[in-house]
């Protein structure tokens, strides 16, 4: 009888508890993947996040072809999918790896108490975290709320298992055996846009397991040791760059981490410690999502459910603020390498979620829904704790005073302005001293430099140090 295993956020073979579990069966495997974004509502994956997952999934079946087999795709919902599936193929087994969102949580305990309850052999496997959300809890038994202490709790837990190597035989239905039924192919899906706007993902990134493993491999080999020093620099190419690899599980923590191991030793000490911490808020933020699942859209600190944002008519700033026409320049510079790249270095995510949440007082629940729909790396667990943190309502957050100064911010972490002048190429010939506040240059200064301010960039849509005293009054009205 043959064994189904169920691909979603798992894309890879290296790894794969899943599918190490599904070859001890013994039998033929049927690999699948199930479109069924209405399942994840209200988080369906954002268009960036699409246009990712269809090269991802091509990269898979070219990657399951070469071991002899291939990707089946199937279109939700997910249920009558694999019933249909068992009854086409007469499989006895079904695995796949866990996921932490609420919706699919609660959809994988439905589907596997039903076909549980139909007699199928039906599993469930951690693979995506290297601890489990249940796995690393305080000495009352709670969850952490504070990195600190889970850091130490979780850096002391590293241990386990080696990764399982990538199988070179996936052995599938016999050749011969006809497809049962009509089945849709990967373009029916329609996750690449129907308009050209994609050129900037498609110069940028390499979606698929093979890339991931590139990526990785030449990051520690190469930047790694440099990673502490250059984190913060967004005009440099000091990250690792995996969030999407990562959120798409194209390489496992677990292999990221024994390649770390194998290059730089102890992996919580040393040059090498810095990124790990970095994994551990990744995993972090997926134990939060996991025991505080309303945080999507409801802050950790509730007493944020009273904030006094603006009441103004935000849907102009918030319209400058995604198209990156602020005229604050390191802040348009993130939301227009956003548009283009389907990304945003973690520092100048930082800077534009401040401006957003604390000078504009729009909802961080605005802000965090454009990056749903625009990052390649859109994660729910990891969005959402960077908005709650940088707005101050989240775990572990910020203290609310700490406001981001976008223009000092700029001239610290980007020096050269490098960053800004790649970005917003209006402004690349202002000297240093202007280019993070180019309202404060002397109209002679612009005039050479060729910007007129509210013809080729804008004039500021807000006053930094107005608006951040006026953050400050909101926060004491709630405190
Ligand atoms: P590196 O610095 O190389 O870090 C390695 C890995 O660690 C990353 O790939 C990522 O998986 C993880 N990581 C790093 N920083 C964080 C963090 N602060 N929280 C959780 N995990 C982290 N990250 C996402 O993956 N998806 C998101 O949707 C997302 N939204 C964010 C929104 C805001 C407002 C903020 C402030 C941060 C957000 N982040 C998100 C976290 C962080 O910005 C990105 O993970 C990072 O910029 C990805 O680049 P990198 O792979 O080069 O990171």
């Amino acid at each position: 009888h043959p064994t189904i295993l169920w691909f979603r956020r798992d894309l890879r073979l290296d790894d794969n508890p899943a599918l190490v579990a599904a070859l001890r069966d013994g039998g033929a495997i049927i690999p699948v993947y199930i479109h069924a974004p209405e399942e994840e509502a209200p988080w369906e994956p954002g268009a960036a996040s699409r246009w990712w997952l269809h090269w991802s999934l091509a990269a898979l079946d070219e990657s399951l072809r070469n071991c002899g087999n291939r990707l089946w795709i199937l279109r939700g919902p997910s249920l009558e999918a694999l019933r249909r599936l068992v009854a086409e193929t007469g499989a006895r087994a079904i695995h796949w790896n866990r996921l932490y969102d609420p919706a699919t949580r609660a959809r994988d305990a439905e589907i596997k108490q039903r076909l549980r309850a139909a007699g199928l052999h039906c599993e469930s496997h951690k693979s995506n975290l290297l601890f489990e959300p249940w796995e690393i809890l305080n000495a009352g038994g709670q969850p952490y709320r504070v990195f600190r202490a889970f850091w130490r709790a979780w850096s002391r837990a590293l241990n386990g298992r080696p990764p399982y190597p990538a199988p070179e035989v996936i052995p599938g239905l016999p050749q011969d055996r006809p497809e049962p039924g009509e089945r849709p192919r990967l373009d029916d899906l329609d996750l690449l846009p129907r308009i050209d706007w994609d050129q900037g993902l498609r110069a940028t990134w390499t979606p698929g397991e093979c890339a991931a493993w590139v990526r990785a491999q030449s990051f520690i080999t190469s930047r790694l040791a440099q990673y502490g020093e250059k984190r913060d620099r967004p005009d440099q190419p000091g990250s690792s760059r995996l969030s999407p690899h990562l959120h798409f599980g194209e390489i496992s923590p677990r292999r990221l981490l024994a390649l770390i191991v194998t290059a730089f030793g102890d992996p919580t000490r040393g040059a090498a410690e810095p990124y790990v911490r970095e994994l551990g808020w990744r995993e972090f933020a997926h134990h939060l999502l996991y025991h505080f699942p309303e945080t999507p859209t409801e802050p950790l600190d509730r007493r944020f459910s009273a904030f006094p944002w603006a009441e103004e008519d935000l849907e102009t700033s918030l319209r400058a603020w995604q198209q990156g026409r602020t005229g604050i320049p390191l802040v348009d510079a993130g939301m227009r390498e956003l548009w283009h790249t389907g990304w945003m270095h973690n520092r100048v995510r930082m800077v534009v979620a401040s401006l957003l949440t604390k000078n504009l007082l729009i909802p961080w629940q605005s802000g965090a829904r454009w990056f749903w729909d625009t990052l390649v790396d859109a994660d729910l667990a990891n969005n959402t704790l960077g908005w709650q943190w940088t707005s101050g309502c989240g775990a572990d957050a910020a203290p609310y005073f700490r406001i981001f100064n976008p223009v000092l911010q700029g001239q610290r972490f980007d020096p050269d302005g490098a960053y800004v002048r790649l970005w917003c190429p209006e402004l690349a010939r202002l000297p240093n001293k202007y280019l993070q506040q180019p309202w404060a240059a002397p109209q002679s200064v612009l005039a050479d430099a060729g910007v007129r301010l509210g013809v080729d960039y804008p004039h500021p849509i807000v006053d930094l140090a107005q608006s951040r005293a006026r953050a400050l009054a909101a926060w004491e009205r709630i405190r």
